[in-house]
């Protein structure tokens, strides 16, 4: 089969490799119909993931048909639909039990899946503690519906979940990249009073507006000046900052009011400052990142229940034989990119199953 796969700093490579095979009674091999490109997948191929080891498949975005399951697999069978999760956890350790499964103590635990060990970009994947790991996709959602669910999505799930957001909330989000605007979405599911977008693409803000006619949109540079406009108490009551460049972790907690929650989804490159002396008497609470990627199966019903819809940001689809086109358009943004969408080219028939 053919894996999209982490040759060395700065090179990727589609390369023939044997179809994965069980290897413990938890795992499940799944075939692959629809993957994505993430931006951690640019992080792996820049060398800025010391943890990503040579060799591997990339790719934990993905969707596809349960192929086979080892004898301590329950709750899927093969021949199920299923969205794979970006992390790999037992379900049974102290951090599982807390629901803080990106810290599971499991060896493959956290996100092992196209870092540590082959991922989704290729044709069949071998899914770890597969009974965690996969979530059956009702069938009136389609692989397009679901595909974001394990990563993007459960990203700005959680990230709107432990942000406490209420009625009486205005929600500073900064940053509409795919993660952002999945924050978004789960943030409007919280029915927040105002919803501000900061986002420095041109691009991007069209995007929100067009699709998320309510949300107030701003750039970096205005952005103090217009949370404090459209909030009452010096700042915003939430700030998710989901965009992770130079300058939006100061901007984060500069635009939040005394007392705010800022909630940092974002992944840097560099250490970021915390200058407690400029904040001192705001009391705020920071909330850090890594996703606790739990809450899929409740995800999926938002979906069938058309509360979510994420649909409208893949702008892109390749077979997986021109995924190097799919990573060039990605990783220069060109074409208003939000998502790719791999799509195998044996299994685009999204509802059959052999
Ligand atoms: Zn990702
Ligand atoms: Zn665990």
């Amino acid at each position: 089969m053919l894996a999209y796969t982490y040759i060395e700093k700065g090179k990727f490579a589609l390369v023939e490799k044997p179809k994965p095979t069980l290897m413990e009674p938890t795992d499940a091999i799944v075939r692959v119909t629809m993957s994505s490109i993430c931006t951690s997948d640019l992080h792996i191929k820049h060398g800025s993931v010391p943890r990503a080891i040579p060799g591997i498949t990339v790719g934990h975005e993905m969707v596809g048909v349960v192929e086979e399951v080892g004898a301590d697999v329950t709750h899927v069978k093969p021949g199920d639909r299923v969205t794979v999760n970006v992390e790999t956890f037992c379900g049974e350790c102290f951090f599982c039990k807390n629901g803080y499964v990106n810290n599971c103590t499991d060896k493959n635990g956290g996100w092992a899946l196209g870092c540590r060990i082959d991922g989704g970009q290729t044709e069949y994947v071998r899914v770890p503690l597969a009974t965690q790991g996969l979530n059956r996709i009702p069938d009136s959602v389609s692989d397009e519906h679901a595909l974001l669910v394990g990563d993007v999505l459960a990203t700005g799930f959680w990230a709107a979940r432990i942000s406490d957001i209420t009625e009486e909330d205005t929600v500073l989000i900064i940053g509409a990249g795919p993660t952002g605007i999945c924050t978004l979405l789960c943030t409007m599911l919280k029915q927040p009073k105002r919803i501000i977008v900061c986002e420095r693409s041109e691009e991007r803000r069209r995007f929100v507006q067009e699709h998320y006619p309510d949300v107030l949109l701003t750039t970096p540079e205005e952005c103090k000046e217009f949370v404090l406009q459209h909030t009452d108490y010096g700042g915003a009551d939430r700030v998710l900052e989901v965009a992770g460049a130079e300058d939006t972790f100061r901007l984060a907690w500069e635009c939040a009011r005394p007392n705010a929650i800022v909630t940092v989804v974002a992944l840097y490159d560099q250490p970021q400052i915390l200058p407690l002396p400029d904040m001192y008497g705001k009391n705020l609470t920071f909330k850090t990142g890594g996703v606790d990627g739990c809450d899929c199966e409740e995800v999926l019903h938002l979906i069938e229940e058309g509360r979510i819809d994420t649909t409208p940001l893949i702008t892109h689809r390749f077979p997986l034989s021109e995924i190097e086109e799919a990573y060039r358009i990605f990783e220069n943004k060109l074409e208003g990119v939000i998502k790719v969408a791999i799509v195998n080219k044996s299994n685009t028939t999204v509802y059959s199953i052999d």
